[in-house]
C-alpha cells in the first residue's frame, strides 16, 4: 500500500517540527520553503533535533536515517501536486497566506485537504482564496510541535465534517490529542483562554499588587501551572502576546482585551523576552 504522503509549506520552527513529527511516525514528507537555502536550513535543524535523540539514546542512528529520508525537500509548490494533506506554517500574514493557498488550489488534487497552523488568523478569511473552502481548515500545533500534546482543529464557515474528521485522523496518527473548535473565533480555545490571564496578571504588577516573580510563583503553586504568565511571556515573545492582544482587541472591540501600558513600555524598550536576552525577566 501506498504511504501517505503529507506536504509541510514552511521551513521555519513550526513547519520544521511538524515535518518532523510527520517522519518521526513514519509518513512520507514534503518540505517547502520559498528558497532552496531555506528549505535545507530547515532540513539541517531536523537532523540536528534528531541527532540530540540519537544521543539522549531515545532513538537510534538508524531510525534517524530512516526518519530523515521519509523527508522531500523542494521550493517548488508544483512537487506537492501529489499530496493529500497540506499543512501550511508560513509567516502570520492573511495576504502571504491567502497567495500561497490560492497557489496550492491550482496545484492540488481537488479532494486534497489544505490545514493551516495559523494562531490568529481567520481560517474562513484564508480558505476564501481558495475554490475548495470546504476543504480547507486550521490545524494548530504548538511549539515545540512534536512535544506538544495538542492539536486545535479550527472549522472555518465552510469546512466539512469529512475535513475535521480527516485532520482529527491525522493528528491521533501524529501521536496528538485533537480536539475540535467548532467555530472560527480569535485565539481558538487556549490562547483565548490565555490571554486574559497575561493581561490580569500584568494589571496586577501595574497596580502594585504583587510583583511579576509572586504572580509567577502564585500561578505555579496555587493553579499547578508549569510556567507563570510572565516566564510564558517570555518564552513565547514578548511582542508577540502584544500582537495578539491587538488583533483580540480589534476583532471584539472591547476594552477587555486592552494591551497594558507596562507591556508596551517593554517593548518599546527592546525587551521582547528571551529571545532579546530580557523581558519581564533579564536572562543575561
Ligand atoms: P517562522 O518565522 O519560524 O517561519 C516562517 C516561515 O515562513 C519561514 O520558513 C519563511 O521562509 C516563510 N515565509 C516568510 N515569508 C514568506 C512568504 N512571503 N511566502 C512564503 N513563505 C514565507 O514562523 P513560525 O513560528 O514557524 O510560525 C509559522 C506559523 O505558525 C504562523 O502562522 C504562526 O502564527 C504559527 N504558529 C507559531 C507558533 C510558535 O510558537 N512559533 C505556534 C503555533 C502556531
Amino acid at each position: 500500500m501506498e504511504k501517505f504522503t503529507l506536504g509541510v509549506i514552511g521551513a521555519g520552527t513550526m513547519g520544521n517540527g511538524i515535518a518532523q513529527l510527520g517522519a518521526q511516525k513514519g509518513m512520507k514528507v514534503i518540505l517547502w520553503d520559498m528558497n532552496e537555502e531555506l528549505v535545507s536550513k530547515g532540513f539541517d535543524r531536523i537532523s540536528a533535533t534528531l541527532s540530540k535523540l540519537v544521543k539522549r539514546e531515545k532513538i537510534t542512528d538508524a531510525q534517524k536515517e530512516e526518519m530523515l529520508s521519509n523527508i522531500k525537500t523542494t521550493s517548488k509548490l508544483e512537487d506537492l501536486q501529489n499530496v493529500s494533506v497540506v499543512i501550511e506554517a508560513i509567516v502570520e500574514n492573511l495576504e502571504v497566506k491567502q497567495d500561497v493557498f490560492r497557489q496550492l488550489d491550482n496545484i492540488l488534487a481537488p479532494e486534497a485537504i489544505i490545514a493551516t497552523n495559523t494562531s490568529s488568523l481567520s481560517i474562513t478569511s484564508i480558505a476564501e482564496a481558495t475554490g475548495r473552502q470546504e476543504r480547507v481548515a486550521g490545524m494548530h500545533f504548538f511549539n515545540p510541535a512534536p512535544v506538544m500534546k495538542l492539536v486545535e482543529v479550527v472549522r472555518g464557515y465552510k469546512t466539512s465534517d469529512e475535513t475535521v474528521s480527516t485532520l482529527m485522523d491525522l493528528a491521533k496518527q501524529m501521536g496528538k490529542e485533537a480536539i475540535e473548535v467548532k467555530k472560527d473565533t480569535p485565539g481558538f480555545i487556549v490562547n483565548r483562554v490565555m490571554l486574559p490571564q497575561f493581561i490580569e496578571a500584568i494589571r496586577l504588577v501595574e497596580e502594585g499588587v504583587a510583583s511579576p516573580e509572586d504572580v509567577d510563583k502564585a500561578v505555579k503553586l496555587g493553579l499547578n501551572y508549569p510556567m507563570g504568565p510572565f516566564e510564558l511571556q517570555d518564552f513565547a515573545g514578548v511582542d508577540i502576546g502584544l500582537h495578539v492582544m491587538e488583533y483580540f482587541h480589534d476583532e471584539y472591540k472591547s476594552e477587555r482585551y486592552a494591551p497594558p501600558m507596562a507591556l508596551k513600555r517593554l517593548i518599546r524598550a527592546g525587551r521582547l523576552g528571551r529571545k532579546t536576552g530580557a523581558g519581564w525577566y533579564d536572562y543575561e
